[in-house]
C-alpha cells in the first residue's frame, strides 16, 4: 500500500456486455457481474498511484 487512503482505490474490471441492434448495453448482459482479480489493475484516485490490486491491500505485495 503507497498510501493510507483505501477508500478512492478504482480496478480495472472485466464487464460483460450484451451486444444489441444500437450498439452494446452494459446492463442487459445475463448476469451483469463484473470481475476482477488480485492482478488487476488498480488506480488510486486519491493520490493517482497505479498498481497491479494485490500492492493495495495490507497483506498483498508478495505474490
Ligand atoms: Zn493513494
Amino acid at each position: 500500500m503507497k498510501c493510507g487512503d483505501t477508500d478512492e482505490i478504482d480496478i480495472e474490471a472485466t464487464v460483460w456486455i450484451r451486444v444489441t441492434e444500437d450498439g452494446t448495453d452494459a446492463d442487459a448482459g445475463s448476469d451483469g457481474h463484473h470481475e476482477y482479480t488480485p492482478r488487476s489493475m488498480a488506480s488510486c484516485g486519491s493520490c493517482g498511484h497505479t498498481e497491479r490490486l494485490y500492492a493495495f491491500e495490507p497483506k498483498g505485495g508478495a505474490a
